[in-house]
């Protein structure tokens, strides 16, 4: 391809915008990304700790699969852009297997494209004393997982020679015109144009495509709040009782990392309201996650009780942004139609998981390369399975 035709405007510079802009940089696009916001993490990736962790499946389903070479790129990317022990920590997750609900994938023979990532395992004893969890509790260990903080990895992503990041531009019509997409603000004036747009601005990417015809993606936003407070509040018998890695099952318990203000801080959450869009931090919200926190680490939660009182606790309340089948929509949109149109959104509950894989596809699908993922995986992340029929 000219060089002229690589060039692409990015609307959005969450994780999934900022993953499309390094993927695409480091193949010698010259990349401009747009956000509304004054810096990194306005939306979603403004979250101040989340994991990177596989879904297991029985039948090692799709999601199974797709997470599983999620995560193996995220945490490579993490590896490769981010501070250990600050930025992120392959610490390894425990899931706390409440209620039998996950099994892992019976042992297919070898080479079947089946085979199970040997990294989930059942947890051992050990693993599971250290959670504080009773003995026999059932739960697994992810060994290929931990811990990220977002805005660290949307910042490092945005650093990449090659991309060019505005600040401050509010996205509010697109436009192809002349083989060009064309990006105004609400006054229609222009803020760029390029010959290849890709919208990563996750539930506001369903208002700037309404501007289309025909274009109909049902994204939906799904609030969800995280309780958190600061380790140095904790008694030592408190401290005592927090597991040395993240645990999951029943939303997900993080401790040892820093908070947005500094300090060292624990993490709960998180809150899952389906269709709202308000992201005010709430009280009966910080009630919930003391909840999940009981059900998820019955002895934590007992002797954390009195650090969900309102004056004590903290938290971050953001905006997922979901679609049907709990997979994001990526690529190209309508290639015949709407040439060089693409999405990386609707990465929902799995935005640190799925996105660097995600700005791979992308990249991959506009540098005309081969895919970084089997077909059989690849259509079900693919936009185009949204196209009117
Ligand atoms: C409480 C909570 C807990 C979570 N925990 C985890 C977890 O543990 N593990 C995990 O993998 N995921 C987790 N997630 C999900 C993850 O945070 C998201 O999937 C991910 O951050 C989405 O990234 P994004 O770039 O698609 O969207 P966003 O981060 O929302 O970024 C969109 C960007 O687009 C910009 N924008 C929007 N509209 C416009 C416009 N019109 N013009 C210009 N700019 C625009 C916004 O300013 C924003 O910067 C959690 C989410 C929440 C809310």
């Amino acid at each position: 391809m000219a060089d002229g035709l690589r060039q692409v405007l990015v609307v959005g510079a969450g994780l999934s915008g900022s993953a499309v802009a390094y993927s695409l940089a480091k193949r010698g696009w010259a990349v401009t990304v747009l956000d509304q916001a004054d810096g990194p993490g306005a939306g979603a990736s403004g979250l101040p700790a989340g994991l990177a962790a596989p879904h297991v499946s029985p039948d090692n389903n799709v999601l199974s699969r797709i997470t599983h070479a999620g995560v193996q790129a995220t945490l490579q990317r993490a590896q490769a852009l981010l501070q250990s022990g600050t930025d992120w920590a392959l610490t390894g997750v425990l899931e706390h297997n409440i209620a039998g609900k996950r099994r892992l994938p019976a042992l297919p023979p070898s080479g079947s494209p089946l085979a199970p990532s040997l990294s989930s395992q059942a947890a051992s004893a050990a693993q599971i004393k250290a959670a504080g969890l009773p003995t026999g509790t059932p739960a697994l260990w992810h060994g290929q997982a931990g811990w990220v903080r977002p805005r660290q990895l949307v910042a490092a992503q945005l650093q990449t020679p090659g991309v060019e990041v505005r600040w401050g531009q509010p996205v509010r019509g697109i436009e192809r015109r002349a083989g060009h997409w064309a990006v105004t603000d609400a006054q229609g004036r222009s803020l760029g144009q390029a010959p290849w747009l890709v919208l990563a601005s996750a539930y506001d990417s369903l208002a700037l495509l309404q501007a289309l015809p025909e274009v109909k993606l049902p994204l939906q936003p799904l609030r969800g709040q995280i309780s958190f407070g600061h380790m140095a509040h904790l008694s030592a018998a408190q401290r005592q009782c927090l597991p040395p890695f993240p645990v999951n099952g029943h939303g997900s318990f993080i401790s040892g990392v820093p908070s947005p203000e500094g300090p060292l801080a624990w993490f709960i959450g998180a809150t899952f309201e389906r269709d709202c869009t308000q992201t005010a931090v709430r009280e009966q919200d910080h009630a919930a996650n003391q909840e999940r926190l009981a059900t998820l680490l019955p002895a934590l939660g007992q002797a954390m009780a009195k650090h969900f009182d309102p004056e004590h606790v903290l938290g971050w309340a953001g905006l997922r942004c979901t679609l049907p089948n709990r997979l994001p929509a990526v690529g190209p949109l309508e290639p015949q139609r709407l040439p060089g149109l693409c999405l990386s959104t609707g990465m929902g509950a799995r935005g640190i998981s799925l996105s660097v894989l995600c700005g791979e596809l992308t990249a991959a699908w506009l540098n005309q390369e081969p895919l970084p993922l089997p077909p059989d995986l690849t259509r079900h992340l693919s936009a185009e399975r949204f196209a009117p029929a």
